[in-house]
């Protein structure tokens, strides 16, 4: 079973988002490890930030979740044990003192590194996209050191092959697939959250609703959803699940 969890990064969120998207995080890939059940949609949450969801049973062998590694923020120093990040001076003794794992993430990554860190704690098999140049002149180059090549050579070949790859991931071995796009609410930069496509809506009038393209009219949109619709287009199950 292949799990894809993509979704906004780290800037995008209030911290009462924050704790709702990390506890539904947990919830997601705790119900596939311990009891084979994945949410179907529906989800609400508690004052408390608790989740609740509809589940349903679901049959596999292995389990493998997909993230993405984004690169936004510092990388920084994550305990499993303490279950937060460790300053770069505190490393080393901190690696004595301590039996737990100990993984390097991106502090601003958002869903991605918060997919990355519940997966590591719970001990999950996972698989990480890292968006590595595909030009033949500089494959395999990271982000970073394709740092003068910003723009369009950036969605070109880092974002957009890589976004492919998690959409098409174990498509040929016909594995089970999931996918989970957690957004903020009203965080469409295009429709400024409203879920109205407003150009067309200035040119139609004030009686026209033309629903924006970007966020789909829901007024959520984050980077996730280019390979969000990619598997969607594969007819591979994908669900969004936007949070207040
Ligand atoms: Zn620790
Ligand atoms: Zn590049
Ligand atoms: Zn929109």
């Amino acid at each position: 079973m292949i799990v894809v969890i993509v979704g906004a990064d780290g800037r995008k969120w209030t911290k009462p988002q924050e704790i709702k998207a990390r506890n539904l995080i947990y919830h997601i890939l705790g119900s596939f490890k311990y009891s084979k059940e994945k949410i179907i949609g529906d989800v609400s949450f508690l004052p408390n930030g608790e989740v609740d969801a509809r589940l349903e049973l679901v049959e596999y062998d292995s389990l493998t979740i997909v993230t993405s590694r984004d690169p936004v923020g510092e990388e920084k120093y994550y305990c499993l044990d303490c279950l937060d990040y460790i300053s770069d001076m505190r490393i080393e003794a901190h690696q004595i003192n301590n039996s737990g794992g100990i993984i390097k993430v991106h502090s601003d990554g958002g869903i991605s590194t918060w997919v990355e860190i519940t997966t590591a704690t719970l001990g999950i098999n996972q698989k990480i996209f890292s968006p590595l140049c595909t030009d033949p002149d500089r494959l395999g180059y990271t982000l970073k050191q394709c740092k003068n090549y910003r723009g369009y050579h950036q969605w070109e070949n880092h974002f957009k092959p890589r976004s492919i790859k998690m959409a098409e991931f174990g498509l040929l071995e016909k594995e089970p697939y999931i996918l989970y796009n957690i957004v903020p609410a009203k965080s469409c930069r295009w429709c400024d959250g409203t879920g109205w496509d407003l150009k067309k809506r200035q040119e139609e009038g004030p009686f026209s609703f033309p629903r924006c393209k970007k966020c789909g009219g829901d007024g959520a949109y984050s980077d996730g959803t280019y390979t969000y619709n990619h598997a969607k287009k594969l007819n591979r199950e994908v669900i969004k699940i936007v949070i207040d």
